[in-house]
């Protein structure tokens, strides 16, 4: 199949039916090895000299079926798949950097990725800092000869502060270091950073791309030769993989990621100009908001404005922790991009683990509450919304 537009690829990409006795559903291939029907074949494949799966931790039908999915909603030559988002952050971080190298970030990075960039430090002497992202004179100043790598988050948890990833790509080639781009955030749907000149792109599968709340999985996607280079190393031997049935899980959900994305960001605009005119509120973080600092980078660089408003409630903690106890129909729960409309908050969950100090300078507040916007109607969302505002 030929590239097809992306509504049409999320459904058919991947996926021969013909090839599976005319199944309209992908079949799940839940089988851990393979049968060689001789020595000879074995050993042709261990060398590569044949084509053929040998094992699943290696590679397995329904989860290649996903990998070549999401390779074409980025627009990269290779997907790869992976147990969960963190095992696909640590794979490609790893896989990238040796001892003595250092990663630029940018300032703000999901809570367990900050853990494994610790950990790398302290175990592996791999440095890393993290920069605001803004300046691109302070950027080139900040790429040293070590640099390997630069991370980036765009929106970055739970501020929705930007990175201008065309920007970044386009230093990154004057010094010839990969660009890595979680794009969890927003899906490919809305942002396409190898479109943009980066290298790398990862998600969390958990989210959006899932968006029925019932998977854990991970994916990447890049140029052919280092993302098969990554196959045969640190995805193969640390040995992160996904299951088929969350394979098989995640290609049903993609299916509908446009009509659900489609929503999620009606919803989420709705939502946030109601918040916006509440008494009870003090500050609305949207990059779809008019009056969003990087409103036009926004506008640049993401075709829709995404599902995640972070808001300020005017108080301190227990005004908020109070909001959140009167909620019926929103969940309190972290994660995000399911159906279900999901509060958390995010000083004493999660980024309870940073630092207060570092907390304040990022501009989490005690009174910041982050929302994923649901799919349920936006009328029942917000009369949620607004009766507990009312109480406060
Ligand atoms: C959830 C999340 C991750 C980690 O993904 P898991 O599937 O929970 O391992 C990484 N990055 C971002 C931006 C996330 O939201």
């Amino acid at each position: 199949m030929d590239n097809k537009r992306f509504e049409t690829e999320v459904i058919h990409k991947g996926y021969h039916a013909t090839q599976h006795q005319g199944s309209l559903a992908p079949p799940i291939f839940q089988t851990s090895t393979f049968v060689f029907d001789s020595a000879e074949t074995g050993a042709a494949r261990f060398a590569g000299e044949q084509e053929g799966y040998i094992y699943s931790r290696l590679s397995n039908p329904t989860v290649a079926m996903l990998e070549e999915r999401i390779a074409a909603m980025e627009n990269g030559e290779r997907g790869l798949a992976f147990g969960s988002g963190m095992a696909a952050v640590s794979a490609i971080l790893l896989g990238l950097t040796k001892t003595g190298d250092h990663v630029l970030c940018s300032e703000g990075v999901y809570g367990c990725t900050f853990g494994l960039l610790q950990l790398m430090e302290e175990k592996y002497h791999i440095t890393h800092n993290f920069h605001s992202m803004d300046d691109e004179d302070s950027i080139r100043s900040s790429i040293t000869d070590h640099t390997s790598v630069i991370y980036i988050e765009s929106p970055i948890n739970p501020t929705m502060k930007l990175v201008d990833l065309e920007m970044i790509a386009r230093i990154a080639k004057e010094f010839g270091i990969p660009v890595v781009v979680d794009n969890t955030f927003s899906s490919p749907y809305l942002q396409r950073p190898l479109d943009l000149g980066c290298d790398v792109v990862i998600h969390s599968a958990t989210k959006y791309l899932c968006g029925h709340g019932d998977v854990i999985g991970g994916l990447a996607v890049g140029k052919k030769e280092l993302m098969s280079h990554l196959a045969m190393t640190t995805q193969k031997d640390i040995g992160g993989v996904m299951s088929p049935f969350d394979a098989w899980l995640l290609l049903r959900g993609i299916k509908t990621l446009p009509v659900r994305m489609d929503r999620h960001c009606d919803n989420a605009k709705k939502l946030a100009n109601l918040l916006k005119e509440h008494p009870s509120v003090s500050k609305v973080l949207f990059p779809g908001d008019c009056d969003f600092p990087q409103y036009e980078l926004a506008n640049k660089q993401m075709s829709n404005s995404g599902g995640l408003i972070s808001f300020e409630l005017k108080g301190d903690k227990a005004t908020a922790q109070k909001f959140m106890n009167t909620l019926r129909l929103i969940k309190i729960a972290v994660s995000l991009g399911d159906a279900e409309t999901l509060i958390q908050h995010p000083s004493t969950m999660t980024h309870a683990v940073v630092p207060e100090e570092n907390r304040k300078q990022m501009g989490i507040s005690d009174q910041l509450l982050r929302l994923s916007v649901g799919l349920e109607a936006w009328e029942d969302i917000w009369a949620d919304l607004d009766q507990g505002l009312n109480q406060i």
